[in-house]
């Protein structure tokens, strides 16, 4: 089998904003709706990291209720079909939250193996870069006062056992 490599730039990845403690991507479907892609944020802070993504969720709203008239190819029966179709999966979804509190939804995005392999690298490095970007931050933001060349030297001596 062939090995792929994440790639720079990678294909189906786009980078949207990056504030150095916080990156934001948009991670292309390849059918090219827009609403399949997943927009990725990697945030570091004091609590750590966190990976948060966005994509729209969908019900089975494309479900096909009866298969009654399929034989009969007219349009105003295809019309008046998919109008009832759609009432009742809506109706359904409506139910269901009456019924349960939730509905059943998903999302998927369609990525090939390259894609999929850079979506994957652009998280691991996001989350590498962030982290980084947070410690830099941090020592730069430390006091000189309180960090004497010799810090190593005076803890040594203050705690030598
Ligand atoms: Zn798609």
């Amino acid at each position: 089998m062939k090995t792929i490599k994440p790639e720079i730039p990678a294909a189906g990845i786009m980078k949207t904003s990056d504030y150095g403690d916080s990156k934001y991507y948009r991670i292309s479907c390849q059918c090219g709706q827009p609403s399949d892609d997943i927009i990725l944020n990697v945030d570091v802070d004091d609590h750590g990291i966190t990976v948060h993504t966005w994509t729209t969720v969908k019900t089975c709203w494309w479900k096909e209720r009866f298969n009654t008239f399929d034989s009969i190819h007219n349009p105003l029966i295809y019309t008046l079909k998919r109008i009832a179709n759609d009432a009742i999966n809506r109706t359904t979804v409506i139910w269901q939250v009456l019924t349960k509190g939730y509905i059943e939804m998903e999302a998927w995005t369609m990525m090939d193996k390259q894609q999929a392999l850079n979506f994957a690298h652009t998280l691991e490095t996001a989350i590498a870069d962030v982290d980084q970007f947070r410690n830099d931050r941090k020592t730069k933001e430390t006091p000189t006062l309180l960090k004497p060349d010799n810090v190593d030297e005076v803890l040594t001596d203050t705690y030598k056992v």
